[in-house]
């Protein structure tokens, strides 16, 4: 569709952190041309994108000028504002994730009502708007503990979700608008990123599998391929096929899943762009559409800053890695680490996945962000 004009597309991206950055790096060699909007003039992507322009992607003003002039606008983070998108679709402009779709995704209590309408398995939810319905809900018998609780916008990489296990963890939950969600008795945590162009062509890359920090809740491994059977991998890649057609979507779509310990497939949430359960493919995978195929096993680690220190960002042990075969590193280049940050990541590729398995394990031991 664009090829008449291509390369000579302008491409503007809403947010320009690390997932921003790999934008900009997967575009380079198409010789295409990305600008990116973001608050923070230091972002990850500020030494490699064609333009930076300083705004907060959540302000209407920012994004409806910084979208006036590009072809096509693109998001790396949901939480964007959405009405100047839908303005710029009016005036003309292809927006990738459509507006309607983010809208919906950008509020978990809105992803799972979607769910819900569409027949997508995902856990039992209930929708409060704050503390004090919550309570009076498990007064009412109407939820019993455990279960989870989520913020309804703004939470990410576990932020705004909590465990609740017992009566004390109610004290902590926070007084907002949520979705309260069945406590799944997790098998596996499995992510398929399935990407679809205008024509609705739809790829997955294959089923991979997560491993979460147990204090930050935010993804600390990833495995490729995902220990899972054959059938259960082909299930889970029909979701997420399913789940990108009800959206509608053109572009990437990371579809989280829970396989739970009867062997269902749940879906948890989605993300309409790149995401951290895609990373290893940079390297380890062809790309869509086109072949998603797997070139080798591999893990991924994320280089999250080390509990207890926080200010400017060192690296320590980074040669130790650089000298093993299959070990491929990224630095997103923020200035400051605090404990849990996502600083970067690492990929390796190896024969066997449990060779990968082992040398990430080394990284994880020997790779530390600290101040
Ligand atoms: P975030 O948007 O912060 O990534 P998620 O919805 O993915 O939030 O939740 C973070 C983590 O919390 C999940 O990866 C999973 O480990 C756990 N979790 C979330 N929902 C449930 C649930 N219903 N049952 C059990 N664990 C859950």
């Amino acid at each position: 569709m664009y090829s008449s004009s291509f390369p000579y597309i302008k491409i503007g991206v809403l947010g320009g952190g690390q997932l921003g950055k790999m934008l900009c790096q997967a575009a380079s060699p198409w010789n295409l041309q990305i600008h990116i909007l973001d608050p923070d003039e230091n972002c990850s992507s500020k030494f490699i994108c064609s333009s930076f322009t300083k705004g907060h992607f959540n302000d209407y003003n920012a994004v409806y000028n910084f979208g006036k002039d590009k072809d096509i606008i693109t998001v790396e983070i949901e939480h964007v504002n959405t009405e100047a998108l839908l303005q710029l679709e009016k005036d003309g402009k292809k927006i990738h994730p459509s507006p309607s779709a983010l809208n919906v995704i950008k509020d978990k209590g809105l992803q799972k009502l979607h769910y819900q309408k569409h027949n997508i398995p995902t856990s039992a939810f209930r929708l409060y708007e704050n503390k004090k319905e919550v309570l009076a809900a498990i007064n009412k018998q109407e939820i019993s503990i455990p279960f989870v609780l989520k913020t309804r916008t703004a939470g990410y990489d576990g932020k705004g979700v909590v465990v609740v296990k017992n009566i004390n963890t109610l004290d902590n939950i926070p007084d907002a608008a949520c979705v309260i969600e069945e406590l799944v008795e997790i098998e596996k945590e499995i992510s398929v990123i399935a990407a679809a162009n205008e024509n609705g062509e739809i790829k997955c890359f294959p089923a991979v599998e997560m491993k979460f920090n147990p204090v930050a809740n935010l993804v600390e491994y990833l495995f490729c391929p995902a220990q899972i059977s054959e059938s259960v991998s082909k299930q889970a890649e029909g979701l997420a096929v399913s789940v990108i057609k009800s959206y509608n979507l053109c572009g990437l779509l990371a579809v989280e899943m829970f396989l739970d310990k009867s062997g269902n497939i749940l879906v948890n949430e989605v993300a309409p762009r790149p995401h951290n359960s895609g990373h290893h493919t940079i390297e380890s995978c062809y790309t869509p559409l086109g072949s998603t195929k797997m070139k080798s096993a591999s893990a991924m680690v994320n280089l999250l800053g080390e509990p207890g220190y926080e200010g400017k960002a060192k690296y320590i042990g980074i040669e130790k890695c650089l000298s093993l075969e299959g070990v491929k590193i990224h630095v997103y280049g923020k200035e400051q680490t605090k404990p849990y940050r996502k600083m970067g990541h690492v990929t390796v590729l190896a024969d066997t996945l449990s060779e990968a398995e082992e040398k990430a394990k080394f990284v994880k031991e020997t790779l530390k962000v600290t101040a």
